[in-house]
């Protein structure tokens, strides 16, 4: 008889290991515990888990592992960026990036493997879709760049922004922040300092609230037509004046903003006129607008504005009264900034670039 697979124990969530606990007749402290060393200490191995006792780790050892993603494959940019390719169990990757600025180091994580979505701004909506990630792959991101930074340094705020929609992936992602921010015997990560991005699922914007953590929305567009056009299969389930509805109904927590995306291509939504449509379309909204200039990829359709044009459109909506930011474009050399996730820099950087594992 084939002896049966052991558990992996990244895998089970609160519920899952309580019962396997249970299961052992142990008492429920114990789940806590194994939790707090998987997630806080971040041991690899049961026998690691000093304090149960050896023989209840061996216990344990019988029918359950630890089992990590492999370490990934890193980059590093020349600007400080790091950006990670995570192997899963199947054979696929995902890759996340961290980013530093001042005393901040944010990591922007990944929540699928390839996108549903087109918008045609975007490489990794190219790939499609290959599968959603599970809880333990999304926070397995994270406890991996945790592992390699040096003694005393720690990742300061954690972006959605990676690979996939967030929104798309709901339970996964839920429970994944479960994981991260319970005080007790997760992560610990503070809800305020994370946010999730979505392209605009307009209905799930009420259960994002429920989160705690922040939200921002992909806008991209100041018109119906140009999002149809820049975003069609978002904008199909979702049109704008839903999605703005959906926005301006959602209950932004007091001391916090909602922020808006906007990707800037030339040409396509840049205008003077862009600028004072989008300034209309946001009026009442406690938000802040995050203007990202296009990142260009092998074949992209588009083109980034010249710094003047980004410029002009930042003094127009600051004119209006908005807080408006130019998010800087980290870590291009290695295709880790926004919409560059899907293509491995191996095949496309610059000889500046560096690989390591
Ligand atoms: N699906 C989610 C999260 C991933 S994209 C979302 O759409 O919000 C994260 C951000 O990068 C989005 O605001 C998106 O509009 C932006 N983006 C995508 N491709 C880009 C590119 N090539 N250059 C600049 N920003 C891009």
């Amino acid at each position: 008889m084939t002896p049966p697979t052991p558990t992996n124990l990244v895998t089970l969530d609160f519920e899952h290991m309580a019962a396997l606990v249970a299961r052992l007749g142990w008492p429920s402290y114990r789940t806590r515990q194994i939790l707090q060393w998987i997630y806080q200490h971040r041991v690899r191995d049961i026998a690691g888990m000093s304090s149960l006792s050896l023989k209840d780790r061996e216990t344990l050892g019988h029918e359950a592992v630890i089992e990590r993603l492999e370490s990934p494959t890193h980059f590093q940019s020349v600007d400080g960026t790091q950006k990670f390719l995570h192997s899963l169990k199947d054979g696929l990757a995902v890759e996340s990036v961290l980013i530093p600025d001042g005393g901040r180091l944010t990591q922007c994580v990944s929540t699928q493997v390839g996108c549903t979505l087109d918008c045609g701004f975007c490489v990794t909506g190219q790939m499609g879709l290959k599968r959603n990630l599970k809880a333990h792959e999304i926070v397995d991101q994270i406890l991996t760049a945790q592992d390699r930074l040096q003694p005393g340094h720690r990742i300061t705020s954690l972006v959605f922004m990676g690979m996939g929609e967030p929104l798309a992936n709901f339970d996964e992602l839920s429970d994944a922040l479960t994981r991260l921010t319970n005080t007790d015997w997760g992560v610990g990560f503070p809800k305020r300092r994370i946010t999730i991005s979505t392209a605009g699922f307009s209905q799930r914007l009420h259960d994002v609230a429920g989160l705690g953590v922040n939200l921002a929305v992909s806008l991209n567009a100041s018109t119906a037509e140009q999002r149809d056009r820049l975003m069609p299969m978002m904008n199909r389930l979702h049109p704008l004046p839903d999605l703005l509805a959906a926005c301006r109904a959602y209950p932004i927590p007091a001391n916090r903003y909602l922020t808006f995306e906007y990707v800037l291509l030339s040409g396509e939504n840049d205008s003077t006129d862009d600028a004072v449509r989008l300034s209309r379309l946001l009026r009442g909204i406690r938000c802040k607008i995050n203007l990202i200039p296009f990142n260009e990829f092998p074949n992209s359709p588009f083109r980034r504005p010249a710094d003047p044009a980004i410029a002009a459109f930042q003094t127009i909506l600051r004119q209006k009264g908005y807080d408006v930011f130019v998010r800087q474009n980290r870590g291009r050399d290695v295709l880790g900034a926004c919409g560059q996730l899907g293509i491995l820099p191996a095949r496309t950087a610059p000889a500046t670039l560096s690989i390591g594992t």
